[in-house]
């Protein structure tokens, strides 16, 4: 470590105390250099919440130093995938057992059209890659999951992941949610968490446009309020509180659909199913 020659300096360690101007337990204490002697809690430290609260406050000395200037660092730019990549990934559709599966419950025809308004596409060794468009159609990031081609069921020994993570390390990430890029103020808005059942469930009811979260806690407020209308929300079984709680800090007049619980408890569906599970029982197509 370098003797940096001030006087004093911020405490070490992760530990914060409150701070004297948001009262957050964000602030960490002035204390003479190379010591843990604290200076002034209540006056001499720095506020961790840099763009909220910024209160900095060197201790008082009569030397002639003074502290640097409180610099702003605004937030990255978001990263996008390059769309060449996403573009180069729609192929090989009769390898992909997503895809397989939409045409065995659907038909060839609505498989390809579920593709071309999701965008999904085909990952080596069997993957399906939901790439998540914002309003703008930029691509935020790609999630790959494996499948089962006649069952439609994720393959219980293959992990999701994300295909940012393998553009550039240091890729500033800012998740939408799946489908954002099809939603339009006149048509209702329905809310899933998972992106099959999205797909799936739109292509049963076309008139709506089904939009995902990609998992129970991935609704944000940042993510919902991007929306321009949310209409319906079906939360998975064992979700329903939390989304119903989340979905209603920025839409309160949303509905919440209640037949999922429901069949559960009567024992038609299993716990942690969702609404396309229901779905597909109700089509005879389980
Ligand atoms: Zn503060």
């Amino acid at each position: 470590m370098s003797n940096t020659g001030y006087k004093y300096e911020l405490q070490k360690g992760s530990k914060h105390i409150l701070c004297p101007k948001c009262h957050h337990k964000t602030f960490k204490p002035y204390v003479r250099t190379g010591t843990n002697v604290i200076v002034d809690s209540k006056l001499f430290g720095r506020c961790e919440r840099i763009q909220s609260c910024r209160y900095h406050r060197y201790p008082d000395t009569n030397d002639n130093w003074t502290p640097p200037p409180f610099v702003y660092e605004p937030p990255k730019p978001t990263d996008y995938v390059p769309m060449g990549l996403v573009e180069a990934t729609f192929k090989n559709f009769n390898r992909n057992p997503f895809f397989l599966y939409l045409r065995k419950i659907f038909n060839l025809d609505t498989a390809y059209e579920l593709q071309s308004k999701y965008l999904f596409g085909t990952a080596k060794g069997g993957g399906t890659i939901f790439w998540q468009l914002d309003e703008e159609k930029k691509v935020r990031t790609g999630k790959v999951m494996y499948y089962n081609k006649d069952t439609g069921k994720r393959l219980k020994d293959r992990a999701s992941w994300y295909v940012h993570r393998k553009i550039k390390e240091d890729f500033e990430l800012k998740q939408v949610l799946f489908g954002e890029h099809l939603v339009t103020n006149d048509k209702p808005v329905y809310l899933a968490e998972s992106e099959k059942t999205a797909i799936i469930m739109s292509g049963f009811y076309p008139e709506v446009t089904w939009i995902a979260s990609g998992g129970a806690n991935m609704l944000n407020s940042y993510r919902l309020n991007r929306l321009p209308r949310l209409d319906y929300v079906f939360a998975d079984n064992g979700q329903f509180k939390l989304w119903e709680r989340k979905s209603g800090a920025v839409f309160p007049d949303r509905q919440m659909d209640v037949s999922v619980d429901r069949a559960v408890n009567e024992g038609i569906l299993k716990s942690g199913d969702d609404i396309l599970d229901l779905e597909l029982i109700k089509r005879g197509l389980v």
